[in-house]
Parts: structure tokens; sequence; C-alpha cells
């Protein structure tokens, strides 16, 4: 037995080793990556299923490999937020959707354009200024841009965040609650809070044909930001069924690979081109 628990201590402490060697390697092939510009925005529609129209868009960032393959953003994110990484990662992506956003909008397109914000980023003292700085240089107009942030930001310290939203709100950028019902819900904070915007989180969606827990949650969402004027989208919506479901129970603007997966920007302008000529 004992040297069972030596093996297994060796075991797992060259496991450990190996665990740190990766993560070190990843942490320096970041710092390249974001020095070498391989990291590209996609976007992916927002959709109006009453009439089919684009209405806005999520940026989502993806790795280019030297090898051109793309890696998703699961895979990178925790240890560029580890790592405080995420500041400069996160600027790059700003930059690059307010000034698309910007570009749309002189192109006459009516696209809101939505970034999702860590809470590392959201609490980094310089956010706002750094905002500011994109605003200045992109001369992005805030209200075309949605910031997508999530649950776990609302148990922070509460006095803080909400003067960081109140200096957002004031300078016009909206606010959307992401992954809406996974995290620490209270209800209390979407009645303290000014957001804009609710999202129903995919795992919702993706359970909701075959739940009637599921549907009931949603249907809870669906009437929480109705009577509290809240817009509403539902994300990961990959079938008609589930299209149909959404919509018959009062949601209108829905995100999902049923419509198209997050897109190169050159793919989402065709996409953008073509649906609002229809
Ligand atoms: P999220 O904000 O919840 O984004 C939605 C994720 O669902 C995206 O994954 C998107 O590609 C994926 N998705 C969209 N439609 C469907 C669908 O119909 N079915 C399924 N199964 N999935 C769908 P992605 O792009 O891999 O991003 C994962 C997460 O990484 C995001 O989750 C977000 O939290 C984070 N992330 C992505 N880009 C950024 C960024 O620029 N900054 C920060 N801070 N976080 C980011
Ligand atoms: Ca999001
Ligand atoms: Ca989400
Ligand atoms: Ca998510």
């Amino acid at each position: 037995a004992k040297s069972a628990g030596r093996k297994q201590f060796l075991f797992y402490s060259a496991d450990i080793e190996s665990k740190l060697q990766l993560h070190r390697m990843l942490e320096a092939n970041l710092v390249d990556a974001l020095a070498n510009k391989a990291f590209e925005v996609f976007y992916q529609p927002k959709i109006n299923v009453l009439d089919g129209k684009i209405v806005g868009t999520e940026a989502l960032v993806r790795w280019r490999q030297p090898d051109g393959s793309l890696t998703n953003p699961a895979s990178f994110i925790p240890l560029a937020e580890e790592t405080g990484l995420i500041i400069p990662l996160g600027k790059l992506v700003l930059a690059q959707a307010f000034k698309q956003a910007s570009v749309w909008q002189q192109q006459g397109f009516d696209l809101r354009v939505a970034v999702n914000i860590s809470v590392v980023q959201f609490e980094d003292d310089n956010f706002l200024a750094m905002l500011d700085e994109i605003v200045r240089e992109t001369g992005v107009t805030a209200s075309l841009i949605e910031m997508e942030i999530t649950e776990s930001l609302l148990v922070k310290d509460v006095e803080r965040v909400n003067s960081i939203f109140a200096a957002l709100n004031t300078r016009g950028f909206r606010i959307a609650l992401d992954d809406f019902g996974t995290g620490y819900s209270n209800l209390s904070y979407i009645k303290n809070f000014p957001f804009d915007v609710l999202k129903i989180d995919q795992s919702f969606v993706r359970n909701m044909l075959g739940s009637q827990v599921d549907q009931n949650i949603i249907q809870a969402i669906i009437q929480l930001a109705q009577g509290m004027n809240l817009r509403l989208i539902a994300e990961g919506v990959e079938t008609i069924e589930h299209v149909q479901a959404l919509q018959a129970m009062g949601c209108e603007v829905m995100q999902g690979f049923y419509y198209s997966p997050p897109l190169p920007l050159a793919d989402f302008n065709r996409l953008l081109t073509r649906r609002i000529s229809l």
C-alpha cells in the first residue's frame, strides 16, 4: 500500500509538472500571438425572425495558428484571464469591433455590435480610459456598441460595478447580460443594474425541446424581460424547431448556427449585403 501511495504521488507530481509546462508554453505562445497579430475577430449575425433582417452581430475572437487552423476562445481565454493577457487581447478585439461598427454605420447599415467583456477586463482600472481612447480613434457612436457581461460580475463590489455601469451609460454604451440564468442569478441585480438586453443562454435553448423545465425557464426569462422593458435575444439557436418554439414564446431576435456560425469579416460582409438587399 505504501509503494502504491508513493507511485500515485509521483504520478500526480509528474502530471502537475507537465500541466505547468503546457501552461507556460501556451502563455509564451499567447504573447507571441499578440505581437504577431494572430488574433482575428469573427462576427456572428443576430437575426430578427419577423423579417429575417440582421439587426446586430457579436464579435468573437479566434486565434489563427501558423498552419492556418483556428483555435477557439474556450481554450485560451481562461489562461489569458489568469495571466492578465486578456487586457491587451481584449483591447485589440474592442478596437477592431469599434472600428468595424463605425465602418458599417458609414455604409448605412443599422447594426448593433456586441463585444464580450470578461470580469478581468471590467475590473481593470484603465477600462474606461481605454474605451474613451478607442472611441476617439475610431469615431464610433457608443450606442451602437453592446457590452456582453456575465452575472459573475454582479457579485463583485456592487458599488464599483454600479459606478462603472453608470459611466458606460453616460457614454451611451448598451449593456447585455450574457448567459442569463446560468450564474448567480439574483433578480434584485437586474432590478438595480441598468441593463438593456437579456441573453437567454444556449444551454436552455439546447434542452428546451426535450425538457419542460427548460421551456418554463425560457418562458420566465421572456416574461421578465418584457416586464422590465428589456430587449431579448436567444443564443445557440440551431434548428427551425428552436426558432418556432422561441418565437411562439415571444422571442424575436435570435443567434445561432441555424442562421450562421461566427464568420470572418469578409464572409460576414457578404452575408450582410445579401440579407439587407433582399
Ligand atoms: P459566449 O459569449 O457565450 O459566446 C457564444 C458561443 O457560442 C460562441 O463560442 C459561439 O461561437 C457559440 N455559438 C454560437 N451559435 C451557436 C450554436 O448555434 N450552437 C452552439 N453550440 N454554439 C454556438 P466561441 O466563439 O467559441 O466563444 C466562447 C466564449 O469565449 C464566449 O462565450 C465568450 O465568453 C468568450 N469570448 C469569445 N470572444 C471573446 C472576446 O473577444 N473577449 C472576451 N473577453 N471573451 C470572448
Ligand atoms: Ca457573448
Ligand atoms: Ca453567451
Ligand atoms: Ca458562454
